[in-house]
């Protein structure tokens, strides 16, 4: 395998156009060009002529997948990073639940191992603390056992663990010793999101104001709204500074409060997240999510002890479906749903855009929106059985 490819593909979205029959250009890893077939001066190195060419889906909120959880064990990360492939998935950021503090200091230590291995998967672009710092009262799945309240020095653990692979934290903001722990979690570079939480109007907003920046999939685990009391909903839905987590199976929102949050918002501040656990591209059955049973029928997972929500078992692809098929959404937009927003969410600015410049991370769908193939960083990573007619020379 090589890390420069001329891929051509029916259809390509670009940031400010849908190109037809167009080349994209890899070079060492990174996006040459993207031209049209016509103008494109060496033959391709191969051809999808009816894949829609899109960047890569950038998962920000991923627990599991395919059998494997995010734990302190780097082998299982990277298995996670290499299943999602198939479902379009270039970026990832492996995310805990809530846990004693030494699993977390050792999902840090594993994280800035898997980030070094080599291996034919998506970018394990960093580590997401989920928690353990929420409110009891919004738990959903999180373990009740392993809450507690913010403490800098619990982060700076993981953080000194993780060796500058920390990338982001979910709290909710109105526990005690919040506002400490969002100033320090920012002067260390992380994204801080709020979630798990029962804060009202008035201290989201504050929050939001100190360096909070992701509402950890909006309604889920959130207070609901009251129209005396619009709570952390309300505050996130009209703070243009908050990108919003929706995840899209359907199953966690009705389609009116997604078509709420993206009228609200604009498609600019909702970013598609999975939230998905290990049982993800298995059959129904029994699994665990942290220390917590959960049970999935019909590929929904819910705690056995109280049947909340745990996690789902969507992919990126189904969820950018899900919104241009059952919501109408047209695909440009759902993609960057799915890429460029989270990518920009997360603050990482080489990637989630065909353009020249960025890291050559592509997924070609087909017609009906499934993936066709997968390349990371300019290598072809997945595709699926006869999906491209053989170029190759
Ligand atoms: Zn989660």
């Amino acid at each position: 395998m090589t890390a420069s490819e001329r891929i051509a593909v029916g259809q390509a979205l670009t940031p400010s156009r849908q190109l037809e029959g167009t080349v994209v250009t890899i070079e060492d890893g990174t996006i040459e060009a993207v031209q049209s077939r016509a103008a494109a001066e060496r033959s391709p190195t191969r051809t999808y002529p009816d894949g829609i060419a899109v960047p890569g889906f950038v998962d920000a909120h991923i627990h599991g997948y395919a059998g494997d959880a995010v734990s302190g064990d780097p082998d299982g990360l990277v298995n996670i990073a290499e299943g999602v492939v198939e479902t379009g998935v270039t970026s990832l950021f492996p995310t805990t639940v809530s846990a004693p503090q030494d699993e977390l200091v050792a999902a840090g230590a594993a994280t800035a191992t898997a980030v070094d291995r080599d291996h034919d998967g998506a970018s394990i672009a960093g580590l997401h603390l989920e928690g353990p710092h929420v409110n009891d009262d919004q738990r959903g799945a999180q373990d009740p056992a392993a809450l507690r309240d913010p403490a800098v020095e619990e982060l700076q653990a993981v953080a000194d663990a993780a060796e500058g692979t920390l990338a982001r934290v979910t709290l909710a903001p109105e526990l005690t010793g919040a506002d400490e722990f969002i100033q320090a979690a920012r002067e260390q570079g992380l994204v801080v999101s709020a979630g798990h939480s029962g804060a009202d109007f008035e201290t989201a907003t504050t929050a939001f104001d100190a360096g909070i920046s992701i509402a950890t999939h909006l309604y889920n685990g959130m207070i609901g709204f009251h129209h005396r009391e619009p709570g952390i909903i309300g505050a996130s839905l009209l703070d243009d500074g908050v990108t919003a987590e929706l995840i899209t199976d359907l199953q966690h929102l009705h389609p009116g409060a997604i078509e709420l949050a993206l009228a609200a918002k604009g498609h600019e501040g909702c970013m598609l997240i999975t939230d998905a656990i290990a049982a993800t591209g298995l059959p129904d059955g029994e699994y665990s999510l942290g220390e917590m049973d959960v049970v999935v029928e019909d590929g929904t997972s819910r705690l056995v002890e109280d049947g909340s929500l745990a996690g789902s078992t969507l992919t990126m692809d189904a969820a950018v479906r899900n919104l241009v098929e059952e919501l109408g959404l047209d695909l440009s937009r759902a993609v960057r749903m799915a890429t460029d927003i989270p990518a920009r969410a997360m603050e990482l600015d080489d990637r989630g855009r065909l353009e020249p410049g960025l890291r050559g991370d592509l997924t070609i769908l087909d017609g009906d929106l499934t993936v066709q193939a997968t390349i990371v960083g300019g290598e072809v990573v997945y595709e699926r059985e006869a999906a491209r007619e053989a170029t190759r020379q």
